[in-house]
């Protein structure tokens, strides 16, 4: 995310900058993966879990899910 800006910078014509907009910019959500936070570190997006409102990205669940109450069981 945020490479479209870069490349948005070197377009030099306006019709070309203009169609290069309407193809890439990416749409705006208001839920879904994109919208997805982590409530401790602020990462979104991938390797955040949602399941069960934990809201914890991957990393920060393998630090607190034993002070949460998750076994591991192998
Ligand atoms: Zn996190």
């Amino acid at each position: 995310m945020g490479d479209y800006k870069k490349t948005m910078k070197t377009i030099k014509s306006k019709s070309k900058l203009l169609r290069f907009k309407k193809n890439n910019i990416p749409k705006k959500r208001d839920h879904g993966l994109s919208q997805a936070v982590c409530r401790i570190c602020g990462k979104k997006g991938m390797g955040v879990i949602q399941k069960y409102n934990l809201n914890y990205c991957r990393r920060c669940f393998r630090e607190y899910a034993k002070s949460i109450g998750f076994k591991k069981y192998n």
